[in-house]
């Protein structure tokens, strides 16, 4: 039989000591469902000697299913009452794997060290910042090599969609500068405590090289940011303030082969590079 995880009665349980009342600011949705943690575990593929790096383990829920899975979890969680109180659950609930456990009292958004280096991230991130924690822990930690993760599901489309569908945008570009992204299944609303109004999507991710360019990932984040900030115009005339002038944002559109009259939201992130690059020599 598999080792228990959390139940409904236990979060209730556990909350209650504490004196938790979720808070929506930090995205507090607990899972109270063992089949859920089991699903985004299998759906994370991990070895059994990784170091998984888990974002807002809350009550933990998925420390425990991680921590069966892997050989190391580092869990990095904002709230104080929260953290101070998961090493304490994991004794009671899997004490044999107490030792294999670290916890981090830090915004995921700023923690640029870690007490091991984690090679996959698994979590059920706070919906409100999930896009920049993901960006955060990518840039940050390259011995992230895959993961996991539970979002809005609509935030789940974006991550994972692809040049000239609808739901394309910067979360899309930006992610495809470190990894291919791919929609892994959506999770209902009656699996968490309290029950968020809108369904969950999880994504999985695989590390890839950034496409090979002479501009830095700076330059090519701020044309990114630009030719979306006004998705419906033309990139010559959505890129004109950011290169100076529209006549300038076409030069550097035809050097980097790309046609002045298409649209950002058909280029991927190659083109985006390469339009970084062919701005910034010219401006040398
Ligand atoms: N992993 C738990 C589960 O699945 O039941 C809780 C997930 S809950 C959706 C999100 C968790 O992230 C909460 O525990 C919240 O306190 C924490 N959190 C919110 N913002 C954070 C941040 N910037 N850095 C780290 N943790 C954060």
């Amino acid at each position: 039989t598999p080792a228990p995880l959390l139940g409904a009665a236990d979060i209730r349980r556990l909350a209650g000591e504490l004196d938790v009342r979720p808070t929506k600011m930090l995205g507090q949705n607990f899972v109270i469902d063992g089949n859920t943690i089991r699903r985004i575990v299998a759906a994370a593929h991990l070895g059994p000697e990784e170091t998984v790096l888990e974002v807002g383990p809350g009550l933990g829920s998925l420390t425990l299913g991680l921590l069966d899975a892997a050989e190391r979890v580092v869990a990095v969680e904002i709230d104080p009452k929260l953290a101070g109180r998961l090493p304490r659950t994991v004794r009671e609930f899997r004490p044999e794997r107490a030792d294999r456990l670290d916890v981090v009292l830090s915004d995921a958004m700023k923690v640029t060290e870690l007490p091991h280096a984690p090679t996959a991230l698994v979590a059920n991130l706070p919906y409100n910042v999930a896009v920049p924690v993901v960006l955060h822990l990518l840039e940050h930690f390259p011995t992230l090599r895959h993961g996991l993760v539970m979002v809005q599901d609509e935030v789940a489309d974006r991550l994972a969609a692809g040049p000239g569908s609808k739901t394309y945008g910067v979360p899309s570009v930006k992610a495809a500068w470190y990894s291919t992204m791919r929609k892994a299944g959506v999770i209902g609303m009656n699996v968490f405590w309290p029950a968020p109004k809108i369904h969950s999507g999880l994504v999985g991710f695989e590390r890839h090289e950034p496409p090979a360019t002479t501009a830095t990932r700076e330059q090519v984040f701020a044309v990114i940011d630009a030719a979306f900030a006004q998705r419906r115009k033309t990139l010559r005339a959505a890129l004109a303030g950011w290169a100076g002038s529209a006549a300038q944002a076409e030069a550097a559109l035809v050097a980097a082969g790309v046609d002045p009259q298409a649209r950002g939201e058909r280029l991927g992130i190659e083109e985006f590079a390469r339009i970084a690059a062919a701005h910034a020599a010219q401006a040398h």
